[in-house]
């Protein structure tokens, strides 16, 4: 018999692996992450702002028309695929040409105005590192319709109101500028390309092919062998047509008079093609070089580009990654959010297991915010007992055959040097009320 036939009839045992850059979200850290999406979904509510919810893949041609054709994202970012029929599919790289899409598909654009949102996974084929992954995900809001400074302060004051319900406002810079108009952008372009190529010895590689192709993305190049020649770079800023420079003013006096600091980056320009007027970044320094957890502005072109009728409309995307990591590096995870048990029920052996379960029933009915497990699954008492010290629990709760025959049940303490109690099953709940609300452990 020969090797291959061998290894027809024997399918390989090795374990498959998920994809590089693509994660697992594990339990210990989902808590974490559903206490980061409550927060976006109550603060959604309270702006007003409603969700939308689009495919993950879409045909190609969506994301070339929008993103733009010479950008990282659909230069070398893309997962595109053909699907069986021939046609070009891509997975979406972000949210904001998926969203113009759909709403353009169903008219919600048509003589109205739309303040919406979304969240989701993203796909990129980037190089996996902290902060950085093939698939990653985003909350993303869109607003469509209004083309005054007062909706991109409004979309700044929301991401900001986000920061501080996290405890993380103070750990973040609201760094801002504006890229005019169209002309105002062509006219500019030409003088940054005059100024680059006066320097052209100082440009790396990607620069020299960004010159021709995209040369306003090289004032955002990171190398720092460039950065003493972008800073001397000719600004956009003092370039703006007089439209886009009375925008930018009267939102920096909208966010002067909401207390919200800023700093003008003259050089941010943002890696997509469809931004005009207001663009912005929220950074951390906390995060090393993938310090943006938020960024976003105003695209008043891309409806049109895509079909539509011209509608002003701005936005941004966060990334739940790098609010999740900047949440544990900062250690600022309440306990709330880490999805631990306030209660463990233990049945000290196998004639409790019924009454335990009843009594798990009827404490949720009592208190709809307890946490409880109940043992399952038998076990002598001393195996039953590691359980409830693995649980996390803070408290376990023992019934065994004096507690069962007196309605009773012995209260242990999991994580404290403290004397177990005896209660009455009947004022159980009340018991627990006071000890997790009024007495929380240290
Ligand atoms: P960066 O400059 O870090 O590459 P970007 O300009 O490509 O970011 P956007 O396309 O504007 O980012 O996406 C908005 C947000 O989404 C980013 O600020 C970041 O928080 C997050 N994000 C973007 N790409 C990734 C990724 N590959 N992995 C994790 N998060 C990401
Ligand atoms: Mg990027």
């Amino acid at each position: 018999m020969s090797t291959s036939q061998a290894s027809h009839k024997e399918p390989s045992r090795k374990k498959i692996q998920a994809i590089r850059g693509m994660n697992d979200l594990l339990p210990a850290q989902s808590a974490l992450w559903q206490y980061v999406e409550g927060h976006v979904q109550t603060l959604m509510k309270r702006y007003g702002y409603a969700e939308i919810r689009t495919p993950i893949i879409e045909q190609t041609a969506l994301f070339k028309r929008s993103i733009g054709e010479v950008t990282d994202i659909v230069e070398k970012e893309m997962y595109t695929f053909e699907d069986r029929n021939g046609d070009s599919l891509t997975l979406r790289p972000e949210g904001t040409a998926s969203c113009v899409r759909a709403a353009m598909e169903h008219g919600l654009l048509h003589n109205q105005t739309q303040r919406l949102w979304y969240q989701g996974p993203m796909f990129r084929h980037e190089r996996p590192q902290k902060g950085r992954y093939r698939q990653f995900h985003q909350v993303g809001v869109e607003a469509f319709g209004l083309e005054g400074p007062d909706i991109d302060a409004e979309t700044i004051l929301l991401s900001a109101r986000l920061w501080k319900a996290l405890g993380l406002y103070e750990h973040v810079t609201l760094e801002l500028n504006s890229l005019g108009s169209s002309q105002a952008r062509a006219a500019y372009r030409d003088t940054l390309v005059a100024y680059f190529e006066q320097h052209y010895a100082l440009l790396d590689e990607d620069s020299r092919r960004r010159l021709i192709s995209n040369p306003m993305r090289i004032l955002d190049s990171k190398n720092p062998a460039m950065a003493e020649m972008l800073d001397a770079a000719p600004r956009l800023m003092d370039h703006l047509d007089d439209a886009s420079h009375a925008h930018f003013e009267q939102l920096c006096a909208m966010l002067d008079a909401a207390g919200i600091g800023y700093v003008i980056n003259p050089r941010l320009v943002r890696g997509l093609d469809y931004y005009g007027r207001t663009v912005f970044e929220w950074t951390t320094t906390a995060l090393g070089s993938q310090g943006t957890v938020c960024a976003g502005g105003r695209y008043d072109g891309l409806v049109e580009q895509l079909g539509g009728k011209p509608t002003p409309a701005v936005g941004f995307a966060l990334g739940i990654e790098r609010l999740v990591l900047l949440l544990e590096t900062l250690e600022l995870v309440p306990d709330t959010a880490r999805g631990e048990l306030d209660v463990y029920l233990l049945p000290m052996d196998d004639s409790a297991n019924a009454a335990a379960l009843l009594l798990g029933e009827r404490l949720r009915e009592a208190l709809p915010a307890l946490r409880a497990q109940v043992h399952c699954g038998g076990g002598s008492f001393k195996s039953r007992m590691k359980k409830a010290d693995r649980s996390g629990a803070r408290l376990a709760l023992l019934l065994g055959e004096d507690e069962l025959a007196e309605r009773s049940v012995t209260l242990k303490f999991l994580r404290e040097e403290r004397e177990q109690q005896r209660h009455r099953q009947a004022e159980l709940a009340e018991t627990l009320t006071s000890l997790l609300e009024g007495d929380p452990v240290a």
